[in-house]
């Protein structure tokens, strides 16, 4: 059984993102809307077809399989750069190390800094593709319908040429599954890799995208793709609320917000809940550096019923660790414990949930 996703999906159904569950080439739930439709294998991509939408195809933009119920997935997340995000992962991935079975996913893939502070062995790498269109002018009758269903402005017509501009290509497939004269193939570009490894009790993957590309989601999506089956995952999600964001957070069972006790922070903070209340993820805050700032963020919190699991204060001895790349469970062996409790309450608050929503 797998999950998918569709890019164009969320476009065409009111903002929602269209998921669904599929199982043997056939629709078993597609969440609230008419099960019309079915998926389609083509020359090894996977489209959605059907009556409920107004045009009859979407190439299915991931395929997940589904998330194991022996496994926990945790990730940590802040609304901006520089809150502390490294240093709560990094920190929570040793603590829980010497208990369970703990992978962490670096899917900050513009600048994954986890490995500054773990030092993992690689062991793996894989290059990161993406399929973009490559015309056959001879074939081609200019009809145009490339460009038309291009939603992303990747592939234009101009007078009898047509021209590409793969940069801007998502690799959906949708304008080689399209063309009528079977002009288009499709040919790999390289957009980043992704390396796995192992920091002492810790599995590491970390995705890295190339300098100058824009692409980040694929990348995400194949780090994803090595996460463990059991145990617990641990995903250090990119800073912000963009699309990389929600690729990363997608499929978790919670989300720690990292944040500090300042106007920024809380602005930043408001924007990260609102993120992960569309997703339908329960989430709790880490606030770091307090001793700074106000109360704005606790009592944001406490109107908005989000639990404070973790207050880290504004230290010097933990900002000298940080900046010689050693890690606050590491240098401060006292914070463990701490990390142990969080990730404690973490699993009460998903326990909780999980037996509302059975009953
Ligand atoms: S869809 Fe095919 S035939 Fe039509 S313009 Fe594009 S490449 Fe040419
Ligand atoms: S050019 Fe790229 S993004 Fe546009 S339809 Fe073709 S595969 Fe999709």
């Amino acid at each position: 059984m797998v999950r998918v996703h569709t890019d164009r999906g969320r476009e065409q159904v009111g903002n929602q993102d269209l998921a669904g569950v599929w199982e043997g080439g056939r629709v078993v739930d597609l969440g609230q809307y008419p099960v019309a439709c079915s998926f389609v294998p083509v020359a090894g991509r996977v489209y959605l077809t059907g009556q409920v939408f107004p045009a009859t195809i979407w190439p299915v933009r991931n395929v997940v399989p589904e998330w194991s119920g022996n496994s926990m997935r945790v990730s940590i997340a802040s609304g901006k750069g520089g809150t502390g995000k490294t240093l709560i992962a990094t920190s929570l991935a040793l603590a829980l190390g010497d208990r369970y079975h703990v992978q962490l996913l670096d899917c900050d893939v513009e600048e994954p800094n986890d490995h500054v502070f773990l030092r993992p062995e690689i062991t793996g790498s894989e290059t990161v593709t993406i399929p973009v269109p490559k015309v056959n002018e001879e074939k081609c009758s200019c009809c145009r319908k490339c460009a038309d269903v291009c939603a992303y402005n990747a592939i234009a017509v101009m007078a009898d040429h047509v021209l590409t501009f793969p940069q801007l290509c998502h690799g959906c497939g949708a304008c080689s599954y399209l063309c009528p004269e079977k002009a288009i193939t499709e040919e790999g570009r390289e957009i980043g890799v992704v390396e796995c490894g192992r920091s002492g009790a810790v599995g590491i993957v970390q995705g890295r995208l190339t300098v100058g590309e824009a692409m980040a989601p694929p990348i995400i999506r194949k780090v994803k793709e090595k996460a463990d089956r059991d145990g617990i995952v641990l995903i250090d999600v990119p800073p912000g609320t963009s699309c990389p964001v929600v690729e990363a957070i997608r499929g978790s069972d919670f989300c720690l917000l990292v944040t500090e006790p300042t106007p920024f922070g809380l602005n930043d903070l408001a924007l990260a809940v609102e993120t992960v209340k569309e997703l339908a993820i329960p989430c709790g805050v880490v606030l770091n550096r307090t001793g700074v700032g106000d109360n704005r963020v606790e009592d944001y919190c406490n109107e908005k019923s989000i639990p404070v699991l973790l207050t880290i204060p504004l230290d010097t001895e933990i900002a000298r660790l940080y900046s010689r790349g050693i890690t606050l469970v590491a240098g401060m062996p006292d914070w463990k414990s701490s990390f142990l409790r969080l990730f404690d309450r973490v699993t009460e608050i998903v326990d909780e949930r999980d037996c509302s929503s059975k009953r």
